[in-house]
Formats: structure tokens, sequence, C-alpha cells
């Protein structure tokens, strides 16, 4: 038997322990993992495009569990009633190959990524932070916000959408939330607007395209621009000359992975990088100079799925989800006899025994 973590359960979860507290956990195990970088098996991951999406796979193991995501990115299914990002991962114990659990990971890689977001924002804004422009008021958006509001005490958001609905769903579901009283929501005409005043940019749009969100006369001296949504070859959201500002320094999470996925796709290939390992384990510095334009270009990594997965397991031993099971592997009297056990005629007779 395998545990199962649904979509409900994950509400459920969330609801009673708040979207807050969550993250801040998660960062800190996302932290720790990445602390311990060598230790990780690692690939870019697996994608199968199609002209309007992809689909891939995420594996890692540090030799003791072995994780993996399934997720999509389909920018046009939202306009027949879809979501963009879905996905659901496993957990597996490496010594028997396992699967410890299954688990849903749609609303889970929302909080994981503004988890990453805000500790990658947290080595690298500058710490007097207050401000922060966030590009894109999708599904993401929320736990973005959340997240910066815990971790980094930001203190008014810029929003802007090119969909003027997703702005006013964010603002509603900001606004009636408990414990973001004293976050100030500003909506914006453009991005440009939004960014004005910003210590912190956050694009997180969706569009299958190079598409040029930030351009350097919105980028300032000292802002930290937390760039999510560029995530896939072809599909980017800053101008290059943004990337090759004097000032910039691009901070990534593998950079293989990166150099194909992320905003530096648009640059050569010795393009000048930091993986966000280094600063984690304070090989490298965070920000530098009060001057310094940091750029998190985040396409999430494997490792970030693993930490939340064994997050997820660990909530479970600690009773915070209530405990299902499902029959995802065939449990055995005799390991040796599969067919006995599941389909054969022995199997078939003692169903009819208990039936009877
Ligand atoms: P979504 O479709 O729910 O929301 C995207 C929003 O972007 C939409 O409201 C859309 O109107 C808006 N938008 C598109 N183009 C815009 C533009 N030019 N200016 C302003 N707004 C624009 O998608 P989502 O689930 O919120 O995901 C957003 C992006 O984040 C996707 O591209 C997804 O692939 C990516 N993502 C990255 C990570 C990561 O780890 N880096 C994790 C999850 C999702």
């Amino acid at each position: 038997m395998v545990d199962y973590i649904g979509v409900a359960d994950v509400a459920r979860l969330i609801q009673a322990m708040g979207p807050g507290e969550f993250i801040d956990r998660l960062a800190d195990q996302i932290l720790a993992d990445y602390r311990r970088w060598d230790e990780f098996e690692k690939s870019a991951r697996l994608a199968s495009h199609s002209p309007v999406g992809v689909i891939e796979l995420m594996p890692t193991t540090d030799g003791k569990l072995y994780s993996f995501k399934y997720v999509n990115g389909h920018p046009q299914n939202t306009a027949v009633g879809l979501l963009t990002v879905t996905a659901f991962g496993v957990l597996a114990d490496v010594a028997t190959g396992y699967p410890l659990l299954l688990s849903e990971l749609t609303v889970t890689t929302a909080l994981r990524t503004a988890a990453m977001s805000a500790l990658a924002a947290r080595l690298l804004a500058r710490p007097a932070s207050r401000v922060m422009a966030l590009i894109g008021n999708g599904s993401q958006s929320e736990f973005q916000a959340i997240a910066f509001h815990r971790m980094i005490g930001i203190r008014e958001l810029r929003l802007y959408d090119l969909d003027r609905r997703a702005t006013s769903k964010l603002e509603r579901n900001l606004g009636a939330m408990e414990g973001l009283e004293d976050l100030r929501i500003v909506r914006a005409a453009s991005t440009a607007e939004a960014c004005r005043g910003a210590d912190i940019v956050t694009t997180v749009t969706a569009d299958k395209r190079n598409a040029v969100i930030l351009t350097p006369p919105m980028v300032r001296p000292g802002m930290h621009l937390n760039a999510v949504g560029g995530d896939c070859p072809g599909k980017t959201e800053l101008h290059p000359d943004v990337l090759r500002m004097p000032q910039a320094r691009v901070v990534v999470e593998y950079e293989p992975q990166s150099r194909i996925e992320g905003e530096i796709q648009q640059m050569p290939a010795d393009f000048a990088v930091t993986e966000f390992a280094a600063i984690a384990r304070g090989a490298s510095p965070g920000r530098r100079t009060d001057e310094e334009v940091t750029i998190f270009d985040s396409v999430g990594f494997a490792l970030e799925d693993y930490s939340a997965l064994r997050f997820l397991y660990t909530l479970l031993a600690e009773e915070r989800i209530e405990r299902r099971r499902i029959d995802l592997v065939p449990t055995l009297e005799d390991p040796k006899d599969l067919f006995g056990g599941t389909i054969g005629a022995g199997r078939q007779r003692r169903r009819l025994r208990q039936s009877a």
C-alpha cells in the first residue's frame, strides 16, 4: 500500500496550518536540501514539447529517497477553463524501489515555487525591500504575494496583468486573507507603472513566446528581479538587455537546465551565472552591493519538488494530514507469486469465499 495525498487533503492542511507557515517550513527544507547539493543526482528535466505547451518529468535522488514530478505548462489552457500548470509526484524508497507516497503537486508546486522565490530573495534582495511589483496575476500570484509578505516583509504590492479580471481575483483573494491586513495593494495600468518605486519585481506571466515583460528602463539599480514565468525554450520574460545590464548578476537553480529553459537561453553559452546552491552553502556571496541588480532566473528544479514531497511525507507522519493508502503496488503473501496473489485462480477462489 502507498500513501496518497490529494488536492482536498492539501487544501485542508493549508486551511488549518495557514499558507504562510507551510511556505516558511518548506523554505527551510528547500534550503537544507540545497546545502547538501552534492548528495543529489541532478539532470535537466525531460521535456516533451508540443505547439501549445510542454509536459515534463523531473527526477532526482539523494541515494535514500527518490522523487519525480510530472508537470505540464499550457498557457492557452485557461481560455478553455483549464489550469496552465498541473502536477503530481511520487516519493520512493531507494533501498527497495517501492513508492512511498503519491501526491498532488499542483497546489504544492505553487507553494514550493513561492517558497523558493522568497528564499532566493532573502539572500539577494536588499534587506529593506518593502515594495514588490507583481506582473502576472494568475494561479501562482497569491502564493508569491503571501511568501514575500511573510518571508521578506513586503508591505506594498503593485499589481499588473493584461487580464484585468485576473488582477481583481488576486486583489479579492488577498483582501479576504487573515494576516495580510498590513499589505497595501495598488493596481497599476502597465508593467512600467507597477515597477516604478518597487524594490523587487516578480514576473509570473504565461505566454509561449519570447515575451518582453521587463526592459532596462523599468529596472533601477538595487532592484531584485524574481523571473518565474520564463521556464521553457522559446518562453522568456526579460529583454536580453536586462541580463546584460552592467549591475546585473544572474542566479540560477541548476545551470545545465537553466541554459536550456531560463532567461539565460537568450545569452551566449559562456554568460556568467551563479548557482543558488553556491550561495546557500556560503561558497558565493548573496547580494554584494546596494546597486547590484540581482536576477533570480527561476525555472523550478527537481530538488525543490523532492523537498516538497519529503515535507508532505513528514506532515503525514506528524498526523497533520489524514492518512489514506491506495493499492498502487501489490501486497503479496509470496513475493514470487504475482499471478497467484493478484489475478490467479487461488486469488479468485479466496475472493469468492470472502464474498460468500
Ligand atoms: P496563469 O495562466 O494562471 O497566469 C498567468 C497570467 O499571466 C495570466 O493572468 C495572463 O493574463 C498573464 N499575462 C500573460 N502575458 C502577460 C503580459 N505580457 N503582461 C502581464 N500579464 C501577462 O499561469 P500560472 O500558473 O500563474 O503560471 C505563470 C507562469 O509561471 C507560467 O509560465 C508557468 O509555466 C510558470 N511557472 C514557473 C515555475 C517555476 O518554478 N519557475 C513554477 C510554476 C509555474
